[in-house]
């Protein structure tokens, strides 16, 4: 179907939409709330966020069918994590690659215990290696979800393997210590069945720990709707912390922390938003790799205080205190 809400939209003819009530209180009332576009890869098209009137939680409505976005999920998203040759500055590419990982690792380590009886589930697992990381450094057993065609990685076979949507897949139930979601629910179609699923694989006492994008930061009240959180169409919700918090809590789920900042580097937002607020869409990383370790070198003495300062992330964690 599509909206009357789209005709000012730049939009080819081809997509589709459809129109979809509130991810959290299931209200069908809602007013604009910005117009995004695909800032990262310059994709074509414009669309509608929306403010539900009712729980005030942002997300994308009318959405483009779940089948067209698959689109928006090219090679060249996939090519930029595989790429290994960054030419001299190969060592601090994969040095910043490795600190995501170890970054992922702090947060988790704080609440799980991490030893070879742990069982980790990875919703999003990319190319899998923090999976791997944690697997090398602490002998846990990793599984991991993700849509991946013909994915071939170094070590990438010691992970037990789902392909295709999370919820959808036959995975044990009260199985695992812990549940990871590194910007996976932002891109989530459904995010109550999602954390439902989780909830139903975690054991009792087990922890779901997910980082999305945080609306209510400096970055967002900085770049407005440039802001690299918008990433339209695959974001389907932009959570503030009361949004965020509100959904993990109807899910049954006990929130033990609440960080304002992830494992995500918060200086990656910065970038962008200045870039595609002064130079316009389409992120080239091989053209813009120097400027930026070069402007993250600058930010340094300001990154130290990245936890502090709300700039772009946040992350739950949270308990499984029901069956
Ligand atoms: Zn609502």
């Amino acid at each position: 179907m599509n909206s009357p809400f789209l005709k000012d939209f730049k939009n080819p003819e081809r997509y589709q939409f459809e129109v979809i009530n509130c991810y959290s209180c299931n209200s069908d009332k809602y007013s604009f709330f910005l117009k995004g576009e695909e800032d990262l890869t310059g994709k074509e098209g414009e669309f509608q966020y929306v403010k539900c009137d009712n729980c005030e939680m942002v997300y994308q409505n009318p959405r483009i069918s779940l089948d067209q976005i698959k689109e928006f999920y090219d090679g060249e998203y996939i090519a930029h994590r595989k790429k290994k040759n960054w030419g001299v500055l190969t060592p601090l590419y994969e040095w910043t690659m490795n600190k995501h990982d170890r970054d992922k690792e702090k947060i988790v380590a704080k609440h799980i215990e991490l030893n070879n009886q742990t069982e980790v589930l990875d919703v999003g697992c990319a190319v899998g290696t923090f999976l791997l990381h944690l697997n090398k450094k602490y002998d846990v057993k990793i599984s991991g979800v993700d849509f991946k065609e013909g994915l071939e990685y170094p070590d990438f076979d010691k992970i037990e393997f789902y392909e295709g949507l999370f919820y959808e897949q036959e995975i044990e139930e009260n199985r695992y210590d812990a549940v990871t979601m590194w910007h996976f629910l932002e891109h989530c179609y459904d995010p109550n069945k999602s954390i439902q699923k989780a909830k139903k694989v975690l054991k009792k006492g087990g922890k779901i720990i997910i980082e999305v994008p945080r609306l209510d930061s400096l970055t967002y009240r900085l770049f407005g709707r440039k802001w690299p959180g918008v990433q339209a169409p695959q974001h389907t919700v932009l959570y503030d912390k009361k949004a965020f918090i509100t959904m993990m809590k109807k899910n049954g789920f006990k929130v033990t922390t609440y960080l304002p900042y992830g494992a995500f580097p918060a200086y990656f937002y910065i970038f962008s938003g200045f870039y595609f607020r002064i130079l316009g869409k389409k992120l080239n990383l091989n053209r813009i790799i120097f400027p930026y370790f070069l402007g993250q070198l600058i930010l340094t003495p300001i990154l130290w205080f990245q936890k502090y300062l709300n700039l772009s992330m946040q992350t739950v964690v949270c308990e499984k205190i029901e069956n």
